[in-house]
């Protein structure tokens, strides 16, 4: 196979997969290919462009220790708070005006006003990212953290969707990192290069204005990018040319994206939408709500509360959810996140497809997972609303129950499986051969911490819905292949 050019490969692959067996070899064909591909062409220039924009973050964080604890990975502050003339935060004082006006709100309503209330939310009212800012996630990391995903959008449209155009939809997509690695990846294949276009679901006006700078050709006045409809328009609120030529648009929601063929990708997004919190208690499963906490002294601060009774989201999410078995005495339940993999589902059924969702979560077995990053720290989500990132972990086995037989669900699988299944190593190999030996340790530090399990590697998960195969095909990076195990034929 070693003489066959990659596209009569895969075409072979086509041809001949006709059970799970074969469907693996051939992927692991096409995968080696399809990184060793992007190992031929990559521009070293391109590689070291990102390494600058990366290695202040991580410079930052070895300085202090040596490496990221997995449980302050992810991390975003911005110093100045958004307070008004008296020193009040703003959210704050709009927060309590809420309650005042109407009782305790859910801790989901909360979580909607601190991160994307227009005026003052976290991601909102300023550049997260900016001097003031700080950001830590897998793209931002490494490179090889996108190029792994755009190989694997790469090799499952060559398996299934070769010559059709695909809609790539990426929710929540941050700085745009992810974006532009994948983008990156798809420039090295013509046969996918032009077949693509780019769909960004995106609430922040400021980082969707960030993912058009660094996706744009160079040099384009960013603002000349036109803005059709206005916020809550059906439709783009914005579109662009991507630096490699694809058309980009961008989105409020995801009901907004038109149908078609789609590739949806799903990164460190999920575990922004909001939850609603239930414990166990003597009368029963009652919500958290969060209310004005009196102090002694007249101060006022947030504070969890007991809901007396049941509550509409109770009896609209908890109850249909509960199992007779659950042994845990707190849950914490996304209804955006279910509306999000619905939505999927029904896409994929009516027009093709396939998704990859990542982020920290479990399978059910946590609890209390609610949490705020600030200043590189854990922080108390309650006190500051606005000044620091909300989050909860994802609950996939909760997911999974709004996907039905007529699709395909994989995983969750770690990061590190995932990871080392797509090659990264290989890639690993073939950035060091090129980098320059003052940059080895950035690479391999930022290896080790996509995939060593004390790091990112055990916490983050993966898991893809794709449209039903006939031949029980498994797509990459859900295979074992051994990469790494053995010598490469
Ligand atoms: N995927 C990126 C960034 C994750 S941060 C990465 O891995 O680096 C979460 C992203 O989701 C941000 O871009 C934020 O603005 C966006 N976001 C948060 N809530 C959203 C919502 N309800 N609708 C659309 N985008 C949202």
């Amino acid at each position: 196979m070693r003489g066959l050019s990659f596209l009569s490969r895969c075409q072979a692959r086509l041809a001949l997969a006709s059970n799970s067996k074969s469907n693996h070899i051939y992927s692991r064909l096409n995968l080696i290919t399809c990184v060793n591909k992007i190992n031929a062409n990559w521009q070293q220039g391109r590689f070291y462009c990102r390494m600058h924009t990366i290695s202040s973050a991580q410079a930052a964080y070895r300085s202090q220790g040596g490496v990221l604890s997995s449980e302050n990975l992810k991390v975003r502050t911005f110093s100045s708070h958004d307070d008004d003339e008296c020193g009040k935060n703003k959210l704050l004082k709009h927060i309590y005006s809420r309650i005042k006006g109407g009782g305790p709100i859910t801790v989901a309503d909360y979580m909607r006003e601190v991160l994307t209330n227009p005026q003052s939310g976290y991601y909102m009212h300023k550049d997260v990212f900016g001097t003031e800012g700080d950001f830590i996630t897998s793209p931002e990391i490494s490179q090889m953290f996108g190029e792994m995903i755009g190989v694997w959008i790469v090799n499952e449209w060559m398996n299934h969707y070769q010559d059709q155009f695909l809609q790539i939809v990426e929710l929540g997509p941050g700085r745009g990192t992810l974006a532009d690695d994948m983008l990156r990846v798809f420039s090295q294949f013509p046969t996918i290069k032009d077949k693509i276009s780019l769909h960004l679901v995106e609430v922040s006006p400021v980082l969707s204005n960030i993912q058009a700078a660094k996706l744009s050709v160079p040099g384009e006045d960013v603002s000349s990018i036109e803005e059709d409809n206005g916020i809550g328009d059906k439709g783009p609120y914005k579109k662009c040319t991507s630096k490699y030529g694809q058309d980009i648009y961008w989105y409020q929601s995801l009901t907004d994206v038109p149908k078609g063929l789609s590739c949806f990708i799903a990164h460190e997004f999920l575990d922004a939408l909001p939850i609603h919190k239930f414990q166990k208690t003597e009368k029963g499963w009652r919500e958290l709500l969060v209310d004005i906490d009196q102090q002694d002294d007249m101060s006022e601060k947030l504070r969890l509360v007991l809901s007396p009774c049941d509550t509409a989201a109770s009896i609209a999410y908890l109850k249909p959810s509960l199992s007779a078995t659950e042994e845990r005495d707190h849950i914490e339940i996304s209804p955006g996140s279910a509306l999000i993999v619905q939505n999927i589902v029904k896409r994929i059924k009516e027009s093709g497809g396939f998704s990859l969702i990542a982020d920290y979560g479990h399978d059910g077995d946590k609890t209390d997972t609610f949490r705020a990053f600030k200043n590189h720290q854990l922080h108390d989500p309650l006190i500051d609303p606005g000044t620091a990132d909300l989050t909860a972990d994802v609950d996939f086995s909760y997911l999974k129950k709004f996907t039905d037989l007529q699709v395909d669900v994989f995983g969750p699988i770690t990061q590190e499986k995932y990871l080392i299944n797509m090659g990264i190593g290989y890639r690993l190999q073939a950035l060091l051969q090129k980098a320059k030996q003052e940059h080895w340790a950035s690479l391999i530090s930022g290896y080790k911490m996509l995939t060593s399990p004390d790091q990112m590697g055990e916490r983050f998960k993966f898991m893809s819905i794709t449209s039903k195969s006939k031949n029980n095909y498994i797509p990459a990076g859900f295979v074992d292949l051994n990469f790494g195990n053995e010598s490469e034929s």
